[in-house]
């Protein structure tokens, strides 16, 4: 399906298809046991370009656009669900930087990421909310030309990387949610051990404790109480690339379930010759995926020709939606194509079932995320 793209993005895409097949998925297994991606994966990555593929030219990037890096993204994601994450939250804090940044800021802090040189973080969540800035308690409080930042962020991806992040905390003196760039491991930033998560091994999160952090007043992004604007923008360009992230995992269920009935036999007869309900899934597993794909595409188009960020708020949380729970049906058709053997672990698919599952339940949860959608629609 690649009727609609252009001779770039499917150069991309090809690139990418090709870094996944030849360079990721024969580390795969190692990726998943030791939760971390191998430094020539990252290198070469950065080599591709694979992290700037949607960045302006000026700050190192391909200026290829928002569809290109979503098609790159399935691919690598389709590999390796922890190298999708690992790129997908790095293009966050950029995204946010290039909308509200000051031309110095976007000169420091722009290039080192788009172009992967450093590793860079988005931090929002806290140990008592992922999903509500009034509830936050990480605070930044003014001491002369500074701020001087405390509290702790939860499931911070990234976060054990040199590099950039951006954190979101109260202002005290307003109260009011507010942004901050800051470099990771500077004086007074420490992390956790990374959590045991069950998927996406490889896009390691942490915990991030701040003890009295300073951070210089120019380092505000955008002015006090704009952290919920940002916020906003993030969770846009984030999705972004969490759709890509579902869909390649998707896509690789969909290639295995196929995969799968082809190979396996019955009374010397594949399933897929010999049964109607594997026929039958396989189907319904290629309309999903194309229904899929198709409203990933359209977010990426939409992404590249609409001016406002902000039109996109609702399109973007109802695709993740969407993909993450298609994906999860996806991978269960898959599943049930494999019988038993779909349950162990010597498997793939078992392990494209942990990586699906968690779609649903980051960057806003599904029933959040379609409450606040169906504000959008209904004019609320
Ligand atoms: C793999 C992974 C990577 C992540 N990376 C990052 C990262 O890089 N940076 C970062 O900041 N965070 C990150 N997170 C955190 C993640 O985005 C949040 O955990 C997620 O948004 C859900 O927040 P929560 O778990 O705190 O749930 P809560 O916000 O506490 O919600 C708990 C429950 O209440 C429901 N709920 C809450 N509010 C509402 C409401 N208003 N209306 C209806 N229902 C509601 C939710 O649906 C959910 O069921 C990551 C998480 C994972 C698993």
């Amino acid at each position: 399906m690649d009727l609609f793209f252009s001779k770039e993005e499917q150069l991309i895409q090809k690139a990418a298809r090709e870094f996944g097949e030849q360079v990721i998925a024969p580390v795969a297994d190692q990726i998943d046991r030791e939760n971390k991606i191998p430094k020539e994966v990252m290198e070469g990555l950065a080599e591709l370009g694979m992290f700037g593929i949607q960045f302006p030219e000026e700050f190192g990037g391909s200026g290829a656009g928002h569809l290109c890096y979503m098609l790159a993204l399935e691919e690598l994601s389709k590999a390796a669900p922890g190298v999708g994450a690992t790129i997908s939250v790095n293009s966050v804090p950029l995204a946010v930087i290039q909308a509200f940044g000051t031309p110095e800021q976007k000169a420091k802090y722009m290039r080192d990421g788009v172009t992967g040189k450093k590793i860079y973080s988005f931090a929002f969540t806290e140990p008592g909310t992922g999903s509500d800035p009034k509830q936050l308690t990480t605070m930044a409080v003014k001491d002369g030309d500074h701020y001087v930042i405390n509290g702790t962020k939860r499931f911070i991806t990234n976060a054990g990387f040199e590099g950039t992040m951006v954190v979101i905390a109260k202002e005290e003196e307003s109260g009011k949610a507010t942004a901050f760039i800051l470099d990771k491991f500077c004086e007074g930033y420490s992390v956790s051990k990374p959590w045991d998560k069950i998927a996406a091994h490889g896009g390691e999160l942490y915990d991030v404790y701040f003890n009295n952090v300073r951070v210089h007043r120019e380092n505000m992004l955008g002015s006090v109480g704009d952290g919920l604007w940002v916020l906003k923008i993030a969770m846009v360009y984030g999705k972004l690339g969490l759709v890509a992230l579902f869909l390649g995992v998707a896509a690789a269920a969909y290639e295995e379930g196929v995969r799968y009935a082809k190979e396996k036999t019955h009374r010397g007869v594949s399933i897929a010759e010999k049964f109607e309900h594997v026929k039958i899934a396989v189907s319904e597993m290629t309309m999903k995926m194309q229904a899929s794909r198709l409203y990933a595409y359209y977010l990426g188009h939409a992404a590249d020709h609409l001016k406002d960020p902000m039109e996109l708020v609702k399109e973007a949380a109802l695709a993740k939606v969407f993909v993450a729970e298609t994906g999860i049906e996806v991978c269960k058709l898959a599943m049930g194509i494999h019988g038993s053997y779909g349950l162990q672990r010597e498997y793939r698919i078992s392990r494209l079932w942990s990586d699906v599952i968690f779609g649903p339940q980051v960057e806003g949860t599904a029933p959040l995320l379609k409450i606040l959608a169906a504000g959008v629609i209904l004019g609320k």
